[in-house]
């Protein structure tokens, strides 16, 4: 075995790549993160000119060693085609001067989509190397896109089910109406009557639960993670800031070996994670401006080194972002006590116990390459009505990073990127309430084609379809029923 992957709270079994995507969680409930993170084998000058698919495979072949090159080639080729709405799959567009990464091209039109287009693909050719041949439940808690994104994903996927919670009135109307109108016989979504933490914590609880397991397993089931929690979600997301690297290149924008920072809308700390991981791969990337709404846990984090999750939920305008334990921020807890799971794991312990804790300066010195900076709603307004008026329509996410990206920009000029992860269509109500009140309806489609003739953007296919579509799911439960919920479909009530 090459790259072993093994668990964040002091689990010592190791893991290949692909038992690691099956598993999703390591049995100690830590993550599963990378013995060491490999380096680029090629030079960056030689990615140029190279397209996403070719540079997917570059990086994935590292971190994902167990899988074949045709096994992986096969992969990327089924989970980047027609189904994106540009070949270029993630493109790099200059607005008003400034860089965007625009992640939200793919079926669901967030960028959730670039990394769950893989997952199935990646996750079914695992259980056939590994000889597996339980069927997998995927179970996931959904802040609104990843949901979508794992349902459209997931669907009519051979020896797969998959059950989706999301917190009841904590999503857009858009991402509520995307998810119940789902086909395929093997999904279930469930409103929950909570928030996203506590639809999140109710899925971690049952992944942790042995009895649950055993009696999944009397029926032939496992379950696995399609949260970004699960190394198959994370790793191909280091791609794209790999491909950024190389594009600004291409642009003449940066000489090879110069810094380029990049700003990411922040959550549940994935999407920054994998800029993390792509920077410990060798590319010369600066900072990275972790941005956050008002639920600014991050932020404060950042500032004084104590997390601290005692404080309100606030629903936002963004509600992806809308999160007060930001999962994948383990794992950079993890790296900077030295890889030390002992020390890890007291942390998330006392995080358990108490809701918060305090790393120490040595760690903080590691997670230095990190700037917190977070916007209220009426900065986030603000900043889509300055673009639409330089003619680029910007969604709610991705206004906290540009609001984000300027502020820092007024203390360090480096070349930036915003990484844009959602389409203006999936928060119409809110982009137009920024641009102008008047145009807010409470009919989506009507407002759908104001955007469109505001931005010059064609309705995706993604909102156009939903239209006709009919109401497939209707369960809602409390959090406490999750797990009867849970066993009531899969027949083990
Ligand atoms: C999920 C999501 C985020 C947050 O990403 P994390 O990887 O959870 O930090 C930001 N914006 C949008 C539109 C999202 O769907």
């Amino acid at each position: 075995m090459g790259l072993k992957y093994t668990s964040t709270r002091g689990d010592k079994k190791q893991y290949s790549a692909s038992s690691a995507i099956i598993c999703g969680l390591a049995d100690d409930g830590g993550l599963f993160v990378p013995d060491h993170i490999p380096s680029l084998d090629v030079a960056l000058s030689s990615l140029v000119g190279k397209g996403y698919k070719d540079i997917a495979y570059e990086v994935l072949k590292l971190f994902l060693d167990d899988y074949t090159e045709d096994e992986l080639k096969d992969c990327i080729n089924k989970a980047y085609d027609s189904k994106f709405d540009t070949d270029e799959f993630a493109p790099l567009v200059k607005k008003d001067g400034q860089y965007f990464l625009e992640l939200f091209h793919g079926p669901t039109i967030a960028f959730k989509d670039m990394a769950l287009s893989i997952l199935p693909h990646l996750l079914t050719c695992a259980l056939v190397k590994n000889h597996i041949d339980e069927k997998v439940v995927i179970m996931t808690a959904t802040s609104g896109d990843t949901g979508k994104a794992a349902l459209a994903a997931f669907a009519n996927v051979k020896d797969t089910k998959i059950i989706v919670y999301y917190p009841k009135g904590g999503v857009s109307p858009i991402q509520e109406r995307q998810m119940v109108t789902q086909i395929g016989d093997n999904t279930k979504v469930v409103g929950v009557t909570g928030n996203f933490d506590d639809c999140q914590t109710g899925v971690k609880k049952m992944f942790n639960d042995g009895a649950l397991k055993d009696e999944l397993a009397s029926k032939g089931y496992r379950f696995s993670s399609a949260n970004s929690i699960n190394i198959g979600r994370l790793i191909p997301q280091v791609v794209y800031y790999v491909y950024s690297y190389v594009k600004m290149m291409e642009f003449g924008e940066i000489e090879e070996g110069s810094p380029l920072n990049f700003t990411v809308p922040t959550g549940n700390f994935g999407n920054i994670l994998a800029a993390y991981y792509a920077k410990h791969m060798g590319v010369p990337i600066g900072k990275l401006v972790c941005a956050s709404n008002i639920n600014n846990v991050l932020y404060d984090f950042f500032e004084t080194g104590t997390y601290d999750r005692n404080r309100d939920f606030i629903l936002t305008s963004s509600p992806s972002m809308d999160i007060l334990i930001s999962s994948n921020l383990e794992r950079l807890i993890y790296h900077s006590v030295g890889d030390d799971p002992q020390k890890n794991a007291a942390l998330m312990k006392e995080l358990t116990q108490t809701g918060k804790y305090t790393v120490d300066e040595s760690a903080r010195k590691v997670m230095d390459d990190f700037v917190g900076i977070y916007a209220t709603e009426d900065q986030v307004f603000d900043t889509i009505r300055r673009y639409s008026k330089a003619g680029y329509v910007i969604d709610t996410h991705t206004a906290v990073a540009a609001y984000a990206n300027l502020e820092y920009r007024k203390k360090d000029d480096t070349v930036s990127v915003v990484v844009s992860t959602a389409s203006p269509y999936k928060f119409t109500a809110n982009v137009l309430k920024a641009i102008d009140e008047r145009f807010v309806s409470s009919d989506d489609f009507e407002m759908a084609d104001k955007l469109c003739s505001i931005s010059g953007v064609p309705i995706p296919g993604a909102i156009s379809s939903l239209k006709d579509a009919k109401i497939l799911h209707d369960t809602v439960c409390e959090v406490e029923e999750m797990k009867t919920t849970l066993k009531d479909w899969l027949g083990l009530a």
